[in-house]
């Protein structure tokens, strides 16, 4: 059996930067497993392939959550990165740390060391901002690029001067002293391209030769020696493919993201006792925190149909496809450069609210049934509108004893009454930002939710007719101190109660931040790299 110092499960975002952080030492040697293959696909690197890889199942595991008591009876899908990179290779490019608020929160839960001032370091130590933004906040010189939406589209102009009229402030960096404002987004591409994790960490990594990256291989149980993790089972090729087991001298460490990594612990018998006895698995270690407190951010998509202008619905037909093919060949700029979503808007749903817990994104674009996967043909605009600190928890759970069957998704939404008051906020906000006088010219009429829906009654059954995720799954192995019985990881990251075994992802926010969760995930594994290596920074 192979040994080596680390062993990584995940290859996504947070496993990218353990691997490489870890590696600076030569000394050391790390094993990185990941499920899914190679990321060579073309469409993980044009930025405008996101809409062909959401939906791809050799590179995501494409999840289909379960029907929650304010979804309409629908279930939603979840999509999530099977690849080098993680869901950093899949995602919608932005670029959003959060609030101060969201990691002083973290540190009054008992977590030390993880206030805004501790984590602050680290997420300039990763990036390499191009563009505006005060040094004080903002990294030069990191491996992650993140420059600003280039992409002067008069209706995204349209739409900022709609929410600077309704008194929303123009703010050059939403990343920098307040996050209130309205301006385009901030991406992870460079030249026209995708960096995702693997690009900006795993792959310089790999040059070290110290890093053993195995694609196709999915960990199946960790080997537990006692209360000490010692390697990893994994099968390689796939369900009927080989068993093998690789040891870790050092740590094991999770990094397979919100669903799997408490899934692989369950799995291993590490979770709530009547759970795993209810699927036959043996109790190793009782923690019944372990995938519970999901959380996720859940939006509804209002929709206006558009006139006297092309949007993306058209220009991505017919020969207008093959001008912009041959202008991003060219200058690697236009329609395929683009993401999801264009601008960024935060602002809050009542006067007395402290900081804003509400997140609005324009696209001069619309999509079928409000999913973003695939595009609508007559022309549509969308702002779609997100609760930011939503307080709804769900859960994720093995459905069986099988490694390779989904778990079980309840994410919960809208469970929460200040949930849905604050969603039905940023739906009434929606409306009124695409009737704003600025986009007038371009404004034909509202499709979604519709002229009919004005109550808060009706928006609220509209929200939970239409709304989706935003992809930004976190808190199922959360970071607490060991008496509180929902915490999985102490604040060094480690599996409360066992030895040698970390979980470093998504999972382990203890609260969900008002931001889409890459930037801080990345955050998270950086300043994780130090605690393992015994290392300050800052
Ligand atoms: C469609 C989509 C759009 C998004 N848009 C944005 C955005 O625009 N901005 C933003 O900030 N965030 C966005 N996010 C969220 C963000 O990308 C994720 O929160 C972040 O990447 C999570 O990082 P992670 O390391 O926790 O997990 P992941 O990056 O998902 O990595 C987990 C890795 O572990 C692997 N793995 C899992 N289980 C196993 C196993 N048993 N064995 C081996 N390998 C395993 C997976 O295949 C995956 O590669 C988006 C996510 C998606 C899916």
């Amino acid at each position: 059996m192979e040994t080596f110092d680390y062993v990584i499960v995940g290859a996504g975002s947070a496993g990218c930067v353990l691997a490489n952080r870890l590696s600076e030492d030569p000394s050391v040697s790390i094993c990185v497993l990941e499920a899914g293959p190679r990321d060579w696909h073309p469409y993980i690197h044009l930025p405008a392939g996101f809409i062909k890889t959401f939906h791809m199942r050799s590179i995501n595991w494409a999840y289909q959550q379960e029907v929650g008591p304010w979804t309409g009876g629908r279930s939603i899908y979840a999509p999530r990165g099977k690849t080098l990179g993680g869901s950093s290779s899949i995602n919608g490019h932005i670029f959003n740390r959060g609030q101060r608020q969201d990691f002083d929160t973290w540190a009054q839960l008992g977590n030390r060391g993880w206030g805004y001032p501790d984590v602050l370091p680290y997420f300039k130590r990763l990036e390499r901002r191009i563009g505006e933004g005060d040094d004080q906040y903002r990294g030069r010189e990191g491996s992650l690029t993140v420059t600003t939406m280039d992409w002067k589209d008069p209706l995204c102009e349209a739409f900022m001067a709609g929410a600077i009229s309704l008194g929303i402030p123009p703010n050059p960096d939403y990343n920098g002293a307040i996050q209130e404002g309205v301006s385009y987004a901030q991406r992870t591409i460079k030249n026209g391209l995708r960096v995702s994790a693997a690009k900006a960490f795993l792959h310089p990594a790999r040059k070290r030769g110290n890093v053993h990256v195995r694609t196709h291989a999915h960990a199946t149980q960790i080997i537990l020696e006692g209360k000490r993790a010692v390697g990893v089972r994994y099968i390689k090729g796939g369900r009927n493919g080989t068993p093998v087991e690789v040891r870790a001298a050092k740590e094991v460490i999770l990094s397979g993201g919100s669903y799997n990594s408490p899934q692989l612990l369950q799995l291993s018998g590490i979770g709530s006792p009547e759970l795993l006895r209810s699927h036959g698995i043996e109790v190793h270690h009782a923690l019944p925190g372990v995938g519970e407190g999901l959380q996720d951010h859940y939006a509804p998509r209002t929709v206006a149909r558009v006139k006297n202008i092309k949007t993306i619905n058209q220009l991505r037909q017919g020969w207008h496809l093959w001008v912009e093919a041959l202008k991003w060949a060219i200058t690697r700029r236009g329609l395929l450069s683009l993401s999801p979503t264009m601008v960024y808007c935060f602002w809050h749903s009542g006067e007395t609210t402290e900081s804003s817990d509400l997140q609005m994104t324009f696209t001069p674009a619309s999509y079928k049934e409000g999913v973003q996967g695939q595009l609508e043909d007559e022309p549509g605009m969308t702002v779609a509108s997100w609760q930011q600190r939503p307080e709804s928890r769900g859960y994720v759970r093995i459905r069986s004893a099988d490694p390779f069957e989904p778990p079980i998704i309840q994410t919960n939404y809208l469970v929460a009454e200040l949930d849905r008051r604050v969603v039905v906020a940023g739906m009434k906000l929606a409306r009124r930002l695409l009737k704003s006088e600025p986009l007038a010219p371009y404004y034909d009429y509202e499709d979604f939710p519709g002229p009919n829906v004005q109550s808060d009654d009706e928006f609220l059954d509209a929200a939970t007719r239409r709304g989706t995720t935003t992809f930004h799954p976190g808190c199922t192995c959360r970071m607490g101190p060991a008496d509180s019985t929902w915490a999985v990881v102490d604040d060094h990251l480690r599996v409360h109660g066992l030895q040698g075994l970390r979980v470093i992802d998504a999972s382990i926010m203890p609260r969900m931040i008002s931001a889409n969760l890459n930037a801080s995930t990345l955050m998270i594994a950086d300043k994780a790299s130090d605690l393992i290596r015994g290392k300050s920074f800052g």
